[in-house]
């Protein structure tokens, strides 16, 4: 099963904006910080999900904050595709919907904005494993 969506600002339709809100009414693609501290307690019983979402940042971002990335969350990794100032930030998360598994990836971010303070999701996925 694959849950995917491309966001795009001038187009969100009513439907998919509701489909991707999670629990504690965050939009996935901006992020929660409750549901990364929740798939962070990698649950066992919840399903497994590969996550992926594709965001643009304002400026470069230094080699060193992608590595930062799996050390401070020890499963998830930052790659820079080669357009200039896209990055994909992908990994493996529990959570019960792709939605919370999604917005706990997008939450880490927000969780640690020392990596990238001003940055804006473009795609977002989540496949069941
Ligand atoms: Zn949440």
């Amino acid at each position: 099963m694959t849950e995917s969506a491309k966001l795009n600002p001038h187009d969100q339709r009513p439907a998919d904006a509701v489909r991707w809100t999670c629990p504690h009414g965050l939009h996935a693609a901006r992020g929660c910080v409750a549901c990364y501290h929740a798939s962070a307690r990698d649950d066992p019983a919840l399903p497994l999900w590969e996550v992926a979402v594709w965001f643009t940042s304002v400026r470069p971002m230094p080699i060193r904050a992608l590595k930062d990335v799996r050390r401070h969350s020890g499963r998830f990794s930052l790659h820079q595709p080669s357009t200039p100032l896209v990055y994909l930030l992908s990994g493996h998360a529990r959570a019960a919907t792709g939605t919370e598994a999604v917005a706990g990836l997008v939450g880490f971010l927000v969780d640690n904005r020392h990596i990238d303070d001003a940055f804006t999701v473009t795609e977002i996925r989540a496949v069941h494993s």
